[in-house]
């Protein structure tokens, strides 16, 4: 009997695409791993924050990642981050003030740097759990963490959809600031790859979008 393939989902959108909640679907369905890199950008300016580290003071933004020591906890089938053994919980990490920030840290190349390879690793977390696989949500997963990932999506939805999705998950998010800098930035900017298969989510449910990236997944796995 040949081993079933070991697949990587890379998942990209702007803030309330519609990735979240579509590859915790793909994640259960399929046996992945789950990680939303978003949660590891916004668990780390919780910290930079809790040390009063300003986005513009570089060195200090340095001295700061040189000091966190990152780790990774698997509960259930969600890759969450540890800083020192601790999960940042989600009410530390979704907040307002963490909101207004996160992507100011996130344009510094030295932040995306030392997330690269953590992001990386989390295939070997994935292998080293028996999964099948792992899908990873982000802005830059199928450009640059997993080019070659088995299947790079793009989900993209108009603004007035995404701000009543945010609106309707009673979060206070400025989602139109955050694509803007995510998306103008020189690192890694927030763009639809090369090759990646683009889904406009804006007239459908959560149901449909799941059955277009499951339909290829489920494809995959059978052969
Ligand atoms: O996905 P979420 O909206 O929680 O991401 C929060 C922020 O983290 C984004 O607005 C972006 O600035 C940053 N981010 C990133 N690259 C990723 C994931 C998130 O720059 N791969």
């Amino acid at each position: 009997m040949s081993i079933p393939p070991f697949i990587i989902v890379a998942i990209d959108g702007g803030a309330a695409s519609g990735k979240s909640s579509s590859s915790r679907t793909l994640s259960d369905r399929f046996n992945l791993l789950h990680v939303d890199t978003g949660s590891f950008y916004r668990a780390l300016t919780a910290e930079l924050l809790r040390r009063e580290v300003k986005p513009a003071d570089l060195p200090a933004v340095q001295a700061a990642l040189a000091d966190i020591a990152l780790g990774t906890r698997v509960e259930g089938r969600s890759a969450q981050m540890e800083i020192a053994g601790r999960v940042v919980p989600d009410a530390e990490i979704r907040t307002r003030h963490v909101n207004d920030h996160v992507s100011h840290f996130a344009a510094i190349p030295e932040v995306r740097t030392a997330l690269l390879e953590y992001q990386r690793s989390q295939a070997a977390v994935a292998r080293a759990r028996d999964f099948r696989g792992l899908v990873m949500e982000g802005r830059d997963i199928g450009s640059v963490i997993f080019p070659d990932a088995t299947f790079r999506f793009f989900l993209h939805a108009h603004p007035e959809e995404r701000a009543r999705r945010r609106a309707s998950e009673g979060g206070q998010d400025s989602i139109s600031e955050r694509d803007r800098l995510d998306t103008s930035r020189k690192t890694a900017p927030l763009a639809c790859p090369p090759g990646a298969i683009s889904i406009d989510t804006t007239h459908l449910t959560l149901a449909e979008v799941v059955e277009t990236m499951a339909k290829p997944i489920a494809e995959k796995l059978a052969s």
